[in-house]
């Protein structure tokens, strides 16, 4: 049990959660934009811009604003899901978005007014250590995702382990930090001046893309997830900015060429930021709402439960007492000087009757609070709907009733205690052929109908053309023991609005045209094929 509520969680989660075709579009969209804007960029890319430096700290503050943001986020995400790979993933994104701290402080000339002159090559270094960590831990990530996929989840207290990925990642970039400044002159010759890179940098920009295209590749091939996503937007943001940074303006610092790659940087270091944080509002905005509909539902029935228990103890009471007043009855027949057999069994049938009523309204009201009532299974309505019409289809050739089907194929999945919703139907079914059966001037017909409801549901619709409900009774027929059959018992339309309605969906009647009844019913989807769902709504 405790396996399935983890697992219905993890289906909430971006992580896991699959990407919908609107999302998919945006994120092409975005990549296009972005090579338009690279290929804008190109004629004037190596214009210099001077005294540009100012906004270098601004820049850096963002990036690395952003980047501990998601990290933060993807830990919490972390402490949920246990998933080794998103630490992984929050490491990448802490260990980036700490070095860019050195990298700002580095660059010539931001700022020297402040003492800070690191040496030439610091800045290209710090700068080699993030292009090339980043994509390592992506792609650390996506491995480790099979291996989460394997159902090897981490055990354990995850504190611990948030720490020590929190601590080891400051100290390794504080570390590797002091290195490089100390030993500038024995570092690789990347920068020929302040502005200008030697030849023995090229080296970096065709390693970085080799590993961001790597990445991109892994994850194109799991793509399971909404974060995978944009996972791969975030590394194709990564090569245009290289690209423009390296290539397109010729590796001049400070050129418009360059500054445009610094955007994509900035652009690509809040992307999983921007999802994370909608997502997340979208899911709060869910949650809050299945939370008010869930109190609405209990305060509901609530009122509910007051009204029946008075009237089930009302009902209970008749057969009770007239059992009484029969074995009462029964027995003085049976005292007098010739005792009158006849009458007395007279008698005793009538006990039998009324205990036999006294036991339907119990298993009635037993079937509604059964324990298995809680079990719900991912359920197509077009299959049990078919189910209780198969078991019903004795019963309406006998009563010369018609069936006609109209499934909509492609239905998306309810998650739904099968027992319940096929006694639901059973009873409209049932009910429509009882309405029915004093029809003789029309063809008798029942007509179920499946669609899709409002509100990520499905809606289902079973009308007959017997005499219908009058709008002054559609509120009645609901009410426990209201029945206008001599055999009824007025319990089936309660149970049936009560199952639908602890499943988060509505029961209602309306007239059917040119006659007759139509009772429709909804069901939420389950939260997983919302997507499907929105694709077939059209
Ligand atoms: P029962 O079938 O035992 O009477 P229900 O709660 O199922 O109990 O139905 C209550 C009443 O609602 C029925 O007695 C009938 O008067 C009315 N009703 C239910 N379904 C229909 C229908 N399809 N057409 C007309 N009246 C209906």
């Amino acid at each position: 049990m405790a396996e399935i509520a983890h697992e219905k969680e993890q289906t909430f989660l971006i992580t896991t959660a699959r990407p919908t075709r609107r999302q998919v579009q945006l994120a092409v969209w975005m990549l296009a934009s972005l090579v338009v804007a690279l290929l804008i960029t190109m004629p004037f890319a190596r214009t210099p811009l001077e005294n540009t430096e100012i906004f270098l700290p601004a820049y850096a503050s963002a990036i690395l604003v952003n980047e501990l943001f998601t990290a933060a986020l993807l830990v919490a995400i972390y402490a949920v899901q246990r998933s080794a790979a998103i630490l992984v993933l929050a490491a990448g994104y802490l260990f980036t978005g700490l070095l860019v701290v050195p990298w700002a402080m580095s660059f010539p000339g931001v700022f020297n007014a402040l003492g800070f002159d690191m040496g030439l090559q610091s800045t290209a270094m710090i700068a080699v250590m993030r292009r090339i960590g980043f994509p390592l831990c992506v792609i650390a990530y996506v491995l480790l995702k099979d291996e989460d996929a394997a159902g090897k989840l981490e055990t354990g207290p995850v504190q611990m382990r948030i720490v020590g990925m929190v601590f080891g990642v400051t100290a390794f970039v504080g570390v590797a930090t002091w290195l490089i400044v100390l030993g500038d002159d024995l570092l690789p010759g990347f920068m020929e001046d302040t502005r200008n890179v030697t030849p023995l940098w090229s080296y970096v920009p065709a390693v970085s893309v080799t590993l961001y295209v790597t990445g991109i590749v892994l994850l194109w091939r799991q793509r399971r997830s909404v974060l995978d996503l944009w996972l791969m937007v975030v590394l194709a943001t990564l090569c245009i900015e290289i690209v423009l940074l390296s290539y397109v303006s010729g590796g001049i610092r400070l050129s418009i060429g360059w500054w445009a790659g610094r955007i994509c940087g900035l652009i690509s270091a809040s992307m999983v930021l921007v999802v994370l944080l909608s997502e997340t509002a979208m899911l709060y905005g869910r949650l809050a709402r299945a939370l008010a509909q869930e109190r609405r539902i209990r305060d509901a029935r609530l009122s509910e439960m007051e009204a029946l228990s008075a009237s089930i103890a009302h009902e209970v009471n008749q057969p009770v007492a007239s059992m009484a007043t029969n074995a009462n009855a029964g027995l003085r027949w049976l005292e007098r000087e010739y005792p009158e057999a006849h009458e007395t069994k007279a008698a005793l049938t009538r006990i039998v009757r009324d205990g036999h009523r006294a036991g339907d309204i119990i298993r009635g009201v037993r079937s509604m609070f059964n324990r298995d009532s809680q079990v719900r299974v991912p359920t197509s309505i077009n299959d049990l709907i078919a189910e209780v019409v198969e078991r019903h289809r004795a019963e309406m050739r006998q009563s010369h009733v018609a069936l006609d089907l109209q499934f909509k194929a492609d239905m998306p999945v309810v998650t739904v205690n099968r027992i319940q919703i096929e006694q639901a139907v059973a009873n409209l079914v049932t009910n429509a052929i009882d309405a029915m059966r004093s029809i003789s001037e029309r063809e008798r017909r029942l007509s179920i109908v499946t669609g899709l409801g409002d509100e990520f549901t499905v809606l289902v619709s079973v009308a007959d053309r017997g005499a219908g409900v009058t709008p002054a009774h559609a509120g009645e027929i609901f009410k426990p023991f209201y029945t206008t059959k001599p055999d009824g018992m007025g319990m089936g339309l309660m149970f049936c609005r009560s199952a639908v309605e602890s499943h988060g969906g509505n029961l209602w009647v309306e007239q059917n045209k040119p006659c007759g009844a139509v009772f429709r019913f909804t069901l939420p989807c389950s939260i997983e094929v919302a997507p499907q769902y929105l694709r077939d709504a059209g």
